[in-house]
């Protein structure tokens, strides 16, 4: 694979590199993730203070909802009686140097949310879906505006799809109780050394297995198992897979201004039809500019229009694509012949064609791109996802980075002028796959491909929103949007069996 792609660093790399804080962005956001006592807490205060960022614990939040609802005898199953108690009362988190304060209705709650009754309730009640939702929120609230590191269980994986970094944090259970142990001392709170390391095991339990967003290792995360390493080797390591990915910075073009010296004629036929076709809508593109997309990445876009793959293509303009489409377009006699002068690969959508995935599979090794709509049919407007097997079975396959595009307004005639949709087309981070061997090692292949196609997912719906955060979705693309909604539930079987 190419130096481009960005391969997961060694941990020697991680320990000996040069750290230039400079590097990462101001709005940049740190996802930490990873069981009990592996020292999260401790190395995400560290790079707050490196890197001038704002420190947020998430596992503080769940713990104070616990020990509110124990202080008022709230049924800790009732997943009802918890929220209401959540929203009828003042949860914040203050930001601090040192350890953050954590309050509940004004009053200073830091030290109560760490007591023993506290660790052995708080994995049921973060268990439940609808606490979840409103805590989720929140964080992304915090985070917004960037310039954070979050530490918790789902950062990566749900709350902040899209951060600058990723990284899960672990470390053997032993190490983790020994750790805990001396923590607890400190703050003056007694416990059995062999209660707490039953504790933490029964916590990872707990935080693993249940339904929604379980403790997992997002698959772009790079993975830090601090077993026996000092804590200043375990922030050095962390601090450089800060810097890891490349960063993005947030561009508005109008017009893409690139080499095509590498392109075919017929592919630079098609940019010059289509690029006119896109300027004369008014197409916005958003980071496509020239540090977007290596080679050897699969494009994943959202699909809602017949236009999407010249529209969005239009904006690869520097080396050959091979796009996969439904075998059923290059049927009539024309149709095939003019999309394989375009080097599109035929999908049959039914069950797993394997020649289409080996045709895939060689195009990335050779360090062509693919444009892939992951969701496999059109969805409706505003309703991105679900993603679909085949974009795991992919990266598995090849480990190439995707890079998640989203694309608005293609559907629907756009009379001149109107604004019934804005037309944009906008890339997000390229995300890399570091965590995918960490992950083979826990949970089988097909799993490791839900998780992608969730992440996946995940970035649709946050360029969803950070699209709609420049252009308010307007109300004819919510109609239209429910409208097919209704209508393509039925087209889902047809379209991929039962
Ligand atoms: O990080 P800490 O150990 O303080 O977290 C306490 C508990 O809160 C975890 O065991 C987990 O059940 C829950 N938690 C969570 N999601 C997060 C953070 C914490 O479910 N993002």
């Amino acid at each position: 694979m190419s130096q481009e792609t960005n391969p997961t660093p060694s941990l020697a790399e991680l320990l000996d590199g040069d750290l230039d804080p400079s590097v990462l962005p101001k709005d940049a956001v740190i996802a930490m993730d990873g069981p009990a006592g592996s020292g999260k807490s401790t190395t995400a205060r560290y790079l707050a203070d490196r890197y001038g960022l704002v420190y947020i614990d998430t596992g503080a939040m769940y713990r104070a909802l616990t020990w509110a609802a124990l202080d008022a005898g709230t049924d800790l199953s009732s997943e009802s009686s918890l929220v209401a108690l959540l929203e009828a009362n003042r949860l914040e988190f203050q930001p601090a140097r040192g350890e953050a304060r954590i309050l509940w209705n004004g009053g200073d709650v830091s030290a109560q949310i760490r007591r023993p009754e506290v660790d052995a309730a708080v994995s049921e009640v973060s268990s439940h879906a609808a606490v979840r939702a409103e805590m989720v929120a929140r964080q992304q609230q915090m985070g917004r505006n960037g310039g954070v590191v979050m530490e918790g269980r789902d950062i990566g994986s749900v709350v902040f799809p899209l951060a600058t970094a990723k990284i899960f944090l672990t470390a053997s259970l032993e190490d983790r109780a020994r750790r805990r142990f001396k923590q607890n001392q400190q703050r003056g709170v007694e416990v059995d050394p062999a209660d707490l390391q039953a504790d933490l095991a029964e916590r990872d339990r707990m935080d693993s297995s249940r339904e929604t967003s379980p403790l997992t290792i997002s698959p772009d995360a790079i993975v830090i198992d601090s077993s026996g390493m000092s804590l200043d080797q375990q922030n050095r390591a962390c601090a450089h897979a800060c810097l890891v990915n490349p960063t993005l910075d947030l561009t508005v073009d109008r017009d893409l201004d690139r080499s095509k010296a590498e392109m075919p004629f017929s592919y630079r036929l098609a940019y010059a039809v289509f690029g006119a076709l896109a300027r004369f809508y008014g197409m916005k593109y958003v980071n496509c500019g020239r540090q977007a997309m290596p080679r050897g990445c699969i494009a994943a876009i959202n699909h809602v229009s017949y236009w999407d793959p010249p529209l969005v293509g239009a904006t690869f303009l520097r080396y050959r694509v091979n796009s996969i489409a439904k075998e059923e377009l290059f049927r009539p006699w024309p149709a095939g012949a003019i999309l394989r002068w375009f080097d599109v690969i035929p999908i049959r959508r039914k069950g797993y064609d394997k020649t289409a995935f080996d045709a895939a599979t060689s195009s990335l090794q050779a360090g062509n791109s693919i444009q892939f709509y992951p969701e496999g049919t059109r969805r409706a407007i505003g309703h991105p996802g679900p993603v679909r097997n085949g974009l795991g079975i992919l990266v598995q396959a090849t480990r190439a980075p995707v890079q998640p595009i989203f694309i608005r307004g293609s559907y629907g005639r756009q009379p001149l002028g109107s604004t019934i949709s804005p037309l944009e087309v906008s890339y997000g981070p390229l995300l890399r796959w570091h965590g995918v061997d960490a992950l083979l090692e826990r949970i089988d292949r097909k799993e490791v491909s839900r998780r992608i196609a969730k992440l996946c997912e995940a970035a649709f719906v946050e360029l969803q929103a950070r699209s709609f955060a420049r252009m308010p979705e307007t109300e004819w693309e919510r109609k239209t949007g429910e409208l097919q909604l209704r209508k393509f539930a039925s087209r889902q079987k047809r379209v991929f069996g039962p």
